[in-house]
C-alpha cells in the first residue's frame, strides 16, 4: 500500500541544504551579462566593487560553479525559521474535488512574512565579513526592507532604506517594523540624494517608484564610506540564495518518492520562482527529468507575457548597470489601482533566458481572480496568503480544475511565498467589491518600450 503522505513534510535541521545551487552552471545559454551603461561593455568585478560587496559580486558573475557552500553562520540564522514546511493541500484538493495532488512550500513563517529573508541574511553576512559598516536598499511595500532590517539587526550592521513614498505614507506598519529592527527609513524620492532632488524637481508631488528608490539607494551607497547597496530580487546572487527553497522542497518530496508534474511560482523580479525551480530546472537542463514550469505575473505588470527581451535600465535614475531581461521599460509604472504587488518592470536575467529558450512558460492573471483564489485558499487551507503568492495559488487552482476536467492525477507544486497580514487594504478593496482590473493597452506599453536603451546585444 502506498505510504500516506502527511499534511506537512518537515525536514530535520540536519537535512537543511549545506550549499546553494547555481542553475547557471547547467545552462547552455548563459544569462546575458550586466553592461556598463556608459561603455556598453560587460561589467567586471572591479566595476561593481563600489556598489556591491566583493563576495556577492563573485556570486553574481559566476556562471560555472554549481554549488556554493552556505556558511555556518547563515545556516545558524536559517535554523531559526527553516527548514520551512512543504504542505500537502488536502483541504484545497477536497474543496476543488480534483484528482490533482497539490503541494506548496510555505515561506511566510518568519516576521518579515516572506522568502526574502533567505537572501537578506546572506547578503548582510557577506557585508559583515568584508568589514563594512552598513547597507542601503530600496523597498516598495516593505517586505524586502523588513527582511533586511532583521538581518542587519542580527549582525549589527547599519541600514538605510529608501521606501517608495506612497507606501511610506500609506503603509506605516511595515515601516515601523523596520524601525523597530533599527533601520533608518527615508521616503523616496527624497532630497538626501542628487537623483532624488532631480526627480522631485522634474515631477513635483510624485509618490515615487521602486526604480527611483533604487537609484537613491545606489547613490547613497557609493557616496557613503563603508556602505554597499543590496537588492532583494532580480540579481543572479539572489536567485542563488533562494535556491534553498527548491532544494528543501525537492528533498522533502524525494523522501516520499514524489515527482511534481507542474511547478508554479509568482514572478515579480523572479527570485522566489528562480529559487523554487532551481534544482528541478537543473534536472531538466541536464536532461534527467522533465517538469512543466509556470511563472505567474499580474496582468497589470506583464513583463514575461507582453514585455520585450532587451537590455534595459534596472532603475529610473539610470545609475545601475543595464540588464538583459524581459521588460516593460524602466519608466513603466503599473496602474495605481494595482494592489497585488509584483510591480517591478523587469525580470531576472536567468529566468528571462530560460523563458526565451523555452524551458518554462508564463501566464498573466487579473487581480480580482487572484483575490478570489486567495480567499478560497484562506478559507480552506487556513493561511492568509500574500497577494503576490496568490498569483501562484490562482494558477495552481486553475491547473487542478483542468485535472478535474480531464481526470489526470497530476502532482502540482507551488510556492506560497508569504502571508498577507500587511496587505489588508488590498483585501478590503476586494471585500468591498471596489477592486478592478486595469490591464495596460498596447499603447501604454509602447511608451515604456520607447525608453529602452539602444543596445545591439
Ligand atoms: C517580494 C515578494 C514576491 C516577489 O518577488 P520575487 O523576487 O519575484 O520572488 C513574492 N511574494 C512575496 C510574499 C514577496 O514579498
Amino acid at each position: 500500500m502506498a505510504q500516506q503522505i502527511p499534511y506537512k513534510i518537515y525536514l530535520s535541521e540536519d537535512e537543511m541544504p549545506k550549499a546553494w545551487y547555481n542553475v547557471r552552471a547547467d545552462m547552455k545559454n548563459k544569462p546575458a551579462p550586466l553592461l556598463n551603461p556608459g561603455t556598453l561593455e560587460p561589467m567586471q568585478f572591479d566595476d561593481l566593487r563600489p556598489v556591491f560587496c566583493d563576495e556577492l559580486i563573485r556570486q553574481e558573475l559566476d556562471n560555472d560553479t554549481a554549488y556554493f557552500e552556505i556558511p555556518e553562520e547563515i545556516r545558524a540564522f536559517y535554523r531559526m525559521y527553516r527548514p520551512s514546511p512543504l504542505v500537502r493541500a488536502y483541504c484545497l484538493e477536497e474543496k476543488l474535488q480534483t484528482p490533482a495532488k497539490i503541494y506548496y512550500k510555505f515561506e511566510g513563517n518568519n516576521t518579515s512574512g516572506s522568502h526574502k529573508l533567505n537572501s537578506a541574511i546572506a547578503q548582510a553576512y557577506y557585508a559583515k565579513q568584508q568589514g563594512l559598516k552598513g547597507l542601503t536598499t530600496e523597498t516598495g511595500a516593505g517586505q524586502w526592507g523588513t527582511a533586511l532590517s532583521m538581518a542587519c539587526a542580527y549582525l549589527g550592521l547599519d541600514l538605510k532604506v529608501f521606501m517608495v513614498k506612497v507606501s511610506y505614507e500609506q503603509k506605516p506598519f511595515r515601516r515601523e517594523v523596520m524601525r523597530t529592527y533599527g533601520a533608518n527609513v527615508t521616503p523616496s524620492p527624497s532630497n538626501t540624494t542628487n537623483v532624488g532632488r532631480k526627480i522631485l524637481e522634474e515631477f513635483p508631488g510624485t509618490t515615487g517608484s521602486l526604480g527611483c528608490a533604487i537609484s537613491e539607494a545606489v547613490e547613497t551607497a557609493v557616496s557613503t564610506p563603508g556602505y554597499r547597496y543590496v537588492l532583494g530580487s532580480v540579481l543572479n546572487q539572489v536567485l542563488l540564495h533562494q535556491s534553498v527553497i527548491g532544494l528543501e522542497a525537492k528533498a522533502a518530496l524525494d523522501k516520499y518518492g514524489i515527482k511534481p508534474d507542474v511547478i508554479i511560482g509568482c514572478a515579480g523580479g523572479g527570485s522566489n520562482l528562480g529559487g523554487l525551480i532551481a534544482p528541478f530546472m537543473g534536472e531538466k537542463l541536464r536532461g534527467e527529468a522533465d517538469y512543466e514550469i509556470i511563472a505567474v505575473e499580474p496582468a497589470s505588470c506583464p513583463s514575461f507575457t507582453r514585455g520585450r527581451y532587451a537590455y534595459d535600465f534596472c532603475d529610473t535614475g539610470m545609475v545601475c548597470p543595464l540588464a538583459k531581461m524581459y521588460t516593460l521599460g524602466s519608466s513603466f509604472i503599473p496602474s495605481a489601482n494595482h494592489a497585488g504587488g509584483l510591480r517591478y518592470h523587469g525580470m531576472s536575467s536567468i529566468l528571462s533566458q530560460l523563458y526565451h529558450d523555452g524551458y518554462m512558460t508564463a501566464r498573466a492573471v487579473e487581480q480580482t481572480s487572484v483575490f478570489e483564489a486567495a480567499e478560497l485558499f484562506a478559507r480552506t487551507e487556513g493561511t492568509l496568503p500574500a497577494p503576490e503568492s496568490s498569483h501562484a495559488i490562482r494558477a495552481a487552482i486553475d491547473e487542478a480544475l483542468k485535472c478535474k476536467q480531464t481526470g489526470e492525477e497530476k502532482t502540482i507544486l507551488f510556492g506560497l511565498t508569504g502571508t498577507g497580514y500587511f496587505d489588508l487594504k488590498a483585501y478590503e478593496q476586494y471585500n468591498d467589491g471596489t477592486m478592478t482590473d486595469v490591464i495596460p493597452t498596447d499603447e501604454d506599453l509602447e511608451k515604456g518600450f520607447a525608453g529602452l536603451p539602444k543596445v545591439d546585444k
